[in-house]
């Protein structure tokens, strides 16, 4: 039974029904199925802090095409959903939180404050769950998970376990990122940096030996304090006496020794540079070389410590006031110049970074690198587009040992224990009491968590079960694709390939999709202190989620930056008007319940199906290459021109003639172009495509889980492809024709001349096509043309004339073409009598003056043709 279609497109009304229908009707289920091949994407876990950005919209349309594309491909698809912890963004914005109510960590303790966090996590973590249903997602939502869940956590510490029996992970004492504010160590990727402009502080350090001083030059003062060496090039001539003797840190009076190391640059300032291993990772790796003490001259929260002198208890920026000016007064400050420099700051806090060195647990990475990096050379697994392999491999070959310890309580606890009698350090996945070296019950939990990349770096095969060999895992695992942004192929992509090497021996995912970033219409980064984002809902709430996610995916190239323009949601939303119109133009001309048969199909017919069989394949390649931007803009393309603009324009004639033999076909062609490309075009558009799918009477299902269309030999009509396109391209010709004459809807003859049979015979069959588009009264194909005047269009073998009479008024073109020639003949006396001024032409530089020859030549040209037109009217 058909139904009826609003007048007007409203997607605000038709989008939460379609999503309702389709969570009921259980089509987002990924099923075990043995019947049919299993495809399956994970999510990238949005971090419950989240809010829907553009850049989620992107990624979870690219992911929703190709789980919707598949399921109706007859997969058993399974988009798999969930929510990452965030470890660190969650803890700050919940200390925040409590600040704001006068509350602090310490005074709720651990247990108080991870009540008061999961609290947090129950009232908002679910947000974006509910904007990405807004946008369409359809994720099997019954699966949810989150990586603190339970079965996650068991995933985690199955594997740090298993590291650690394996000596991969262990306790050392490294230079890491820390945070002064947040009192944590951050990941490199939490690390923003930021161009600054700051100083450089040049100093003298006195030699031991009386000879002078040495000058190095520094942008943190302060970490002078901690300095153990200065360092020169081997292969500097100016210090190699130098080298091996000593120097005098100025106020601190510590002696320290003149090393070579070729990590100094020779050419940067004066070729010396103070070495403080305790903070600087540079200066954290000369120290290992040279067996340098470290000395650590800050405490945690960004003082100065002991280790300082005299400048203990103060605040880091006051020290290094404080010391300049007793440089100064000491008389060792050479100078001080402007220096533009990288600072590295806390994306979450804004707080300058303070490189440290602490005791930390670290994953061993040499030896999960390389298979990592071997099946990416086999080809098991792929980046699409290919060029993002380079980035995979670059950090793989220079990767260093992971830090996998937070000074956070928001995550998953470190299952370490230690005796505080015995000093035994014990890895455990169950709770400890008891020390199993001395029995002592003087056993105590380590207080840091874990790096929140290390859980999402388990996601692909914990969410589905593991480590159970869940049925899920066994038929799901590994998974298809992964869809994900290009900065997240260190953090993210990398660390789930060696997880899922290591523990599954399998690699996560086959293919790896990266898209670019939504960028605004300028081109920049959308960001909050730019204040230029643009948010996804509120474009989902003007123009519609279809609308959005056409506009997100057409005409991009693969793995581009994309500029988002309301524009271009708007033209989307107008697309999505089209479709609606078209439609329920042919479902007010359906009869209901009645069987449409294709057996007299015209040539018309043949071909918008033979054009609709090429976009189908057209299609469904670019799918499995995941050139998405390229489907979009052929889909809109035949819809919007080939089937709306000329094929319903086609056969109008035909359905509104009741005694038309081949009214039966248009309505049988009509349909069977119109079912397809709702399918076709509904992983990309997939609210408006239901809707209208479900007004016609296509059999009970809906789109979302219909069979994808393939392509069929037997609707390839080449010929009739070949004389449509030439009779649109006389049509085309002939409206730009009118257009210039000035009466663009002026109805005229026709008479095609051509001794050309198969035109002929095209013109002969398809008349009445061109008549109707072209707005010809009168058509005739003949062989010789009469002596009368025309206006004419040439095809391939053929010219089709239009009397000239019937386009234009004689007597006004005559009018216009007197004074056409009027203003020629001031044009040319104007340009000669410039040449022939002497003064002018051996005056005037050489590229004027032959700019006013040609001049002259073209208005002469122009006059002689607009006299011969003149002529032939009079
Ligand atoms: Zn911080
Ligand atoms: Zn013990």
């Amino acid at each position: 039974m058909k139904k009826e279609m609003e007048t007007r497109y409203s997607p605000k009304e038709i989008e939460n029904k379609i999503y309702s229908a389709w969570m009921e009707s259980g089509s987002f289920k990924g099923e075990v199925d043995s019947k049919k091949e299993p495809y399956c994407i994970v999510i990238p876990p949005p971090n419950i802090t989240g809010q829907l950005h553009m850049g989620h919209a992107l990624d979870n349309t690219l992911q929703d095409i190709l789980i919707r594309y598949k399921r109706m491909s007859g997969h058993s698809a399974l988009w798999q959903p969930g929510t990452d912890h965030a470890a660190i963004a969650t803890e700050v914005k919940i200390v925040k939180m409590l600040a704001e109510k006068g509350i602090s960590k310490d005074d709720l303790g651990r247990d108080g404050f991870m009540e008061k966090a999961w609290e947090w996590k129950e009232e908002y973590g679910g947000t974006i769950i509910g904007q990405l249903k807004k946008l369409g997602a359809s994720c099997d939502w019954d699966r949810e998970r989150f990586t603190l869940d339970e079965g996650l956590s068991d995933a985690v510490l199955e594997t740090f376990s298993k590291y650690y029996e394996k000596g991969l992970i262990y306790r050392g004492a490294k230079l890491i990122n820390w945070c002064p504010t947040c009192m944590t160590t951050i990941s490199e990727a939490e690390v923003e940096y930021e161009e600054k402009a700051g100083h450089m502080w040049h100093i003298k350090y006195p030699r031991v030996d009386g000879n002078g001083y040495v000058e190095i030059a520094t942008t943190r003062p302060e970490t002078m304090l901690g300095d153990t060496a200065i360092a020169v090039n081997p292969k500097d001539e100016r210090y190699t006496d130098l080298v091996g003797k000593n120097v005098i840190i100025p106020i601190v009076n510590r002696e320290i020794p003149v090393i070579a190391d070729n990590y100094v640059d020779m050419e940067f300032g004066t070729g010396c540079v103070k070495i403080t291993p305790a903070h600087d990772p540079n200066d954290f790796e000369v120290g290992l070389r040279h067996d340098l003490e470290q000395i650590n001259v800050l405490t945690d929260d960004g003082y100065i410590n002991k280790n300082g002198g005299k400048y203990e208890g103060q605040e880091r920026y006051e020290c290094r006031k404080n010391l300049v000016k007793d440089l100064e007064d000491l008389g060792v400050l050479v100078k001080i110049t402007d220096h533009v420099h990288n600072v590295g700051t806390h994306d979450r806090c804004h707080c300058t970074i303070e490189p440290m060195i602490k005791t930390q647990w670290f994953l061993k990475m040499s030896e999960l690198a390389k298979p990592a990096i071997d099946v990416l050379k086999s080809g098991e697994l792929r980046f699409h587009p290919d060029r993002f392999s380079k980035i995979y491999l670059h950090w793989l070959e220079n990767i260093r040992d992971w830090c996998i310890s937070r000074q956070l309580w928001w995550g998953h606890r470190i299952p370490a224990y230690y005796c505080d009698d015995c000093d035994n350090i014990m890895v455990s996945k169950e709770h400890l009491c008891t020390c199993d070296k001395c029995g002592s019950k003087n056993v105590r939990q380590d207080e840091d968590s874990l790096d929140t990349w290390f859980s999402s770096a388990l996601w692909p095969f914990s969410t589905l079960g593991w480590p159970k060999n869940t049925e899920e895992f066994k038929y799901f695992f590994p998974t298809n694709t992964l869809v994900t942004g290009y900065d997240i192929i260190f953090f993210w992509v990398i660390r789930m390939v060696f997880s899922s090497l290591e523990f599954t021996g399998k690699v996560p995912f086959k293919d790896v999709v990266i898209h670019g970033l939504v960028r605004d219409s300028q081109g920049r980064k959308m960001s909050k202190s730019l204040g230029n984002g643009i948010d996804p809902l509120e474009e989902i709430e003007k123009y519609g989620a279809d609308a959005l996610r056409f506009s997100l995916i057409k005409g991009n190239a693969p793995g581009s930056d994309i500029r988002y323009y309301h524009e271009r949601t708007e033209a989307a939303r107008n697309f999505a008007n089209k479709l609606w119109n078209a439609s329920r133009f042919i479902l007010m001309n359906v009869e209901d319940g009645k069987e449409y048969k294709g057996e007299n199909l015209t040539m018309a017919d043949k071909w918008i199906l033979s054009k609709l069989n090429a976009l189908t394949r057209n299609v469904s390649d670019h799918l499995e290459k995941y050139d998405f931007g390229i489907c979009a803009t052929n889909l809109e393309h035949f819809i919007w021109e080939e089937f709306c603009d000329w094929y319903i324009e086609m056969v109008k004639v035909r359905l509104y003639n009741e005694d038309d033999e081949t009214r039966e076909s248009a309505m049988y062609t009509l349909l069977k172009v119109l079912k397809d490309v709702l399918k076709l075009l509904h992983p990309f558009m997939p609210f408006i495509t239901e809707e209208i799918y479900s007004s016609f009477d296509f059999g009970d299902e809906m789109v979302i889980v219909s069979e994808w269309p393939k392509f069929d030999e037997g609707l390839v009509f080449a010929k009739e492809e070949n004389e449509i396109e030439e009779v649109k391209d006389a049509v085309k010709q002939i409206r730009n024709l009118k257009a210039e004459a000035g009466s663009p809807f002026k109805k005229t003859s026709a008479i095609l001349i051509t001794e050309d049979a198969e035109l002929k015979s095209t013109f002969e069959r398809a008349g009445k096509y061109f008549m109707l588009l072209s707005n010809t009264t009168d058509f005739k194909v003949v062989e010789k043309a009469e002596e009368r005047e025309y206006l004419s269009i040439a095809l391939g073998n053929g010219i089709i004339n239009i009397p000239l009479e019937e386009i234009i008024d004689r007597d006004k073109e005559i009018e216009r073409l007197k004074g056409e020639i009027k203003r020629l003949e001031g044009e040319i006396k104007r340009a000669s009598g410039k040449l022939n001024n002497e003064s002018f032409v051996s005056k005037a530089p050489e590229k004027v003056v032959n700019e006013e020859r040609e001049k002259l030549a073209k208005y002469e040209e122009m006059f002689k043709s607009v006299e011969a037109s003149l002529k032939k009217l009079q």
